[in-house]
């Protein structure tokens, strides 16, 4: 069960608060990448999290400068 991918899997951590409808509080997101110290704004509203989060990873991996320096 060895996986080569895994030892760089942990570069980024997506952030979601699925909010508080009860409350208002709508749900917002945020991406952050270790390596480059990377914050993404936040975003806010289900439509616009359930976007960010199924695409802030490979967004920024895509422009991330540690992550194209560890690929070389
Ligand atoms: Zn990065």
């Amino acid at each position: 069960m060895r996986s080569p991918a895994a030892r760089r899997a942990v570069v980024g951590a997506l952030f979601v608060d699925f909010g508080d409808r009860d409350r208002g509080r709508p749900p917002r997101a945020r991406y952050e990448c270790v390596p480059c110290n990377y914050r993404s704004d936040i975003v806010t509203g289900a439509a616009a999290v359930a976007a960010f989060t199924a695409t802030a990873s490979d967004t920024h991996r895509s422009v991330c400068p540690s992550r194209q320096e560890n690929d070389q």
